[in-house]
């Protein structure tokens, strides 16, 4: 039987599918490549209604993996991914953060048993090529679980020996510097969440 051409796209949370493979997703899902995402966690510490931030008084970590997996799957929809597949581990929350300690935290998770999840997946979907992080998690990004899920795949790409290439993402400094020029520009109010001038992919690395 012929391999059917796959891509396979592994994230940390619910939205970072759409924040550096959303228009890879797209494009591949269009030309009839069969796409699959897997997404390692549920998304608990992100915002939650209201703009509640994780670990304050009010934040329903529940809630917010609810509304972030109905978002996921709206965004799937979007992009025309095939397949979505959720290893559904507990968000680890940004470095430093409290909720880091938490035993069923995906970066706590052994590298083995999720690594394991993923390497039978790739045995399922046989893609031939599988796209992450790179090991800062993004261009120096450094979210626990972006890092994990880095390892994990580097680690179920080596035991299953089956995609033939690995690819991880890269976004540009200066793309992210116009990028928030131009949100800025349109309105949008971050506080005080800039990135860092040394966030994103140093030109060196393209
Ligand atoms: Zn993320």
């Amino acid at each position: 039987m012929e391999r059917q051409l796959t891509l396979m796209v592994v994230h940390a949370h619910p939205d970072d599918e759409c924040l550096s493979t959303g228009g890879i997703l797209a494009r591949y899902s269009e030309e009839g490549i069969r796409t699959v995402l897997v997404t390692c966690t549920n998304g608990e510490q992100g915002d939650g209604a209201g703009g509640v931030k994780p670990g304050d008084p009010g934040h329903d970590d529940a809630a917010v993996a609810v509304q972030r997996l109905g978002e996921l799957r709206e965004s799937v929809a979007h992009l025309g991914v095939e397949h979505l597949e959720l290893l559904g581990y507990r968000d680890s929350g940004m470095e430093g953060w409290e909720a880091n300690a938490h035993p069923e935290a995906f970066a706590n998770v052994p590298l083995e048993e999720s690594a394991g999840r993923l390497a039978e997946l790739m045995e399922r979907y046989r893609p031939q090529v599988v796209v992450t992080y790179d090991e800062t998690g993004g261009g120096g990004y450094g979210h626990p679980d972006h890092v994990r899920a880095h390892d994990i795949t580097v680690a179920a790409v080596e035991r299953t020996g089956i995609p033939d290439k690995l690819y991880h993402t890269a976004i540009p400094r200066a793309a992210i510097k116009r990028m928030f020029e131009l949100m800025r520009a349109n309105g949008v109010d971050f506080g005080d969440e800039l990135p860092s001038d040394d966030f994103g992919t140093p030109p060196t690395r393209r």
